[in-house]
């Protein structure tokens, strides 16, 4: 048995009395059913047959009363079933969702990994179809159909044959139905995943994509997915069109057949037999409907078996490392870097034997040319990525050996692009931190006279924002990400400042706030301002992954060229 199979196996375990239950109740109806025609047979035999009465009515009671338990049983199980099938999707989602959210950065880097995690998510749909309308349906139309021959063959061997003799034909049929909308399937499903990625890219893109004026080229490539969708959707309605009536036929076919040897034989014997006549009607109607399904369950077994080795594969990734349990109790906020080199994709150094001390309460720039790796350098301080050379320690101690999530909590976070999630602004404030109330906001917005950051916002701090930027001007974003970190009041400032320059109201508020912010903590900013470089305790300049100089402002302007020319050029923006 496979890996992925061992593991659903014992995964699905859990549910094992359910599943018991499930399969049994399928086992119920799927003998109840075949047992109509029979009654039915045994109805209309007594009535040509005798003026007794009782009999008949006993009979019909009868069958009411199975009809009626069908019915139950068939409400029972769906119900029953489509619980347990919905609990085992909802705790996959889960599941896969809090996976692929401790997944580390890295794995995101490649694209590959990162479509996979969302086809994952996709690949639940699967499974909620296999479990809500095709395992148990398998199983009662499998057994429908031996139990109907059973009956079949128990009221007549040589008639029962008679009508299967279309049946050679009708599995061909079925396989060959069964191949072809397997290929479908998973034309559509690819393309339907393109769509979806198609869709979304490009509306976040919207903006350039007006700006470029590359409406008609996008449109063009979306002509293109559609079309192909267009194609295999229609495939797979003429499949079906081919293959439901050809069943159809094969039915007739099998009634035809009976019939005629009925037909000799009544020729023979003079006689008919009704009961006979319409239990088989029946049961050759009640033989071929599962037949019908089955082709179209079994690519939902197909797809299902790859949906779950995707699931498997994607649960069984490692997750951000959170095996040291060292816990951070008084942070001094001192951070040494000692020989550190690291790169992404293993080719070049993008950071190349840097050492550096980031002393407690004082405020370290960095600044470097676009590509310097300075991006880079705060990432791996928040552990974003392991795997580098040489050492980073907080308050002397190796940071990979601290709790991973209590390491990260040391942390207020600014980054370069702001992340704005979807909601109200206090919402984007708390970010995950109910301990920061509505009141305690405003209160801070008093207390340190930021009043501007509300302004423009109507609805104040209930106002709605809209995940992409279209709701938000740049320095809104910037300011509302600066007050966020604020807010989380942590020892550690990391700070990633956005280039692009901002009106000169919004600029000195955000100065303000910076200040605030970095007020007695350990702050490590990677700065283009000119006020946020001047007044740090010290400037990293770094150039190519390496160190080219450290310093204080008038320092570096006297002895690094480096940081002379970067100077310069800032001066002229
Ligand atoms: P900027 O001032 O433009 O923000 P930066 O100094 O922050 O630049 P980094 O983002 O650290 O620069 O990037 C340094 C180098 O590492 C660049 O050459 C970049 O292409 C590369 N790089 C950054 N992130 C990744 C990644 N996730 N995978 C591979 N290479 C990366
Ligand atoms: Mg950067």
């Amino acid at each position: 048995m496979n890996a992925s199979f061992r593991y659903f196996f014992y995964y699905f375990s859990v549910y094992r009395r359910r599943i018991y239950l499930g399969i049994f109740l399928s086992v119920c109806f799927s003998i109840i059913g075949p047992l109509k025609p029979k009654i039915i047979q045994l109805i209309l035999d007594e009535t040509v047959k005798t003026v007794e009465f009782t009999v008949i009515y006993l009979l019909i009671g009868l069958f009411l009363l199975v009809t009626i338990l069908e019915t139950a049983i068939r409400y029972k199980f769906q119900l029953y079933t489509a619980e347990f099938s919905q609990q085992i999707v909802m705790n996959l989602r889960n599941e896969l969702f809090d996976k692929i959210i401790h997944l580390p950065q890295r794995y995101f880097d490649q694209t590959k990994v990162g479509i996979l995690a969302t086809r994952t998510i996709s690949d639940v749909e699967t499974i909620n179809d296999l479990l809500t309308n095709t395992f148990f349906s398998l199983i009662t139309d499998f057994l429908t159909i031996f139990i109907v021959l059973g009956f079949m063959f128990y009221i007549d061997v040589p008639l029962t044959l008679m009508s299967l003799l279309v049946l050679p034909f009708v599995i061909i049929l079925t396989y060959v139905f069964k191949e072809q909308n397997r290929k479908l399937n998973h034309v559509i499903r690819r393309v339907i995943g393109e769509l979806a990625g198609f869709i979304q890219e490009n509306l976040r893109g919207l903006k350039i994509i007006k700006a470029y004026r590359a409406e008609d080229f996008q449109n063009q490539k979306h002509q293109d997915l559609v079309k192909d969708f267009y194609d295999a959707n229609f495939k797979t309605i003429k499949s079906f069109s081919w293959f439901l009536p050809l069943m159809e036929i094969a039915v007739t076919l099998s009634t035809i057949f009976f019939i005629c040897l009925l037909a000799y034989r009544t020729s023979t014997l003079q006689s008919i037999d009704i009961g006979k006549v319409s239990a088989f009607v029946l049961y050759i109607q009640m033989l071929y409907r599962p037949i019908r399904f089955i082709a179209d369950r079994f690519n939902v077994v197909q797809s299902s078996v790859v949906a779950l080795e995707r699931i498997y594969e994607m649960l069984q990734l490692k997750t951000e490392d959170t095996s040291y349990r060292l816990e951070l109790k008084e942070i001094k906020g001192t951070i040494k870097i000692e020989n550190l080199s690291f790169c992404y994709q293993d080719k070049f150094p993008i950071i190349n034997n840097v050492t550096l001390n980031i002393p407690s309460g004082k405020t370290t720039a960095i600044v470097g040319n676009t590509g310097s790796g300075k991006t880079t350098l705060i990432n791996l301080i928040l552990r974003l990525y392991d795997g580098y050379d040489g050492r980073i320690t907080l308050d002397d101690v190796n940071i990979q050996e601290y709790h991973l999530n209590r390491y990260r909590q040391a942390f207020s976070v600014v980054n370069q692009d702001v992340f704005i999630l979807s909601g109200t602004i206090l919402e984007n404030l708390q970010f995950g931190n109910l301990n920061i109330t509505e009141q305690g906001v405003l209160d801070m917005i008093n207390t340190m006279n930021l009043q501007g950051i509300l302004s423009g916002f109507e609805d104040g701090l209930s106002q709605k924002i809209s995940a992409n930027s279209g709701s938000l001007s740049f320095g809104q974003r910037q300011v509302i990400s600066i007050f966020r970190a604020i807010l989380q009041q942590k020892q550690i400032i990391v700070l990633d400042e956005a280039t692009a320059s901002i009106d000169s109201n919004t600029e000195a508020l955000i100065q303000r706030m910076m200040g605030l912010l970095m007020k007695d903590k350990t702050a490590l900013v990677i700065a283009h301002r000119i006020s946020t470089i001047v007044d740090a305790h010290q400037i990293v300049v770094m150039n190519q992954g390496r160190i080219e100089a450290i310093g204080t402002h008038e320092v570096l302007l006297e002895k690094s060229e480096v940081y002379q020319q970067f100077f310069e050029r800032i001066l002229e923006k």
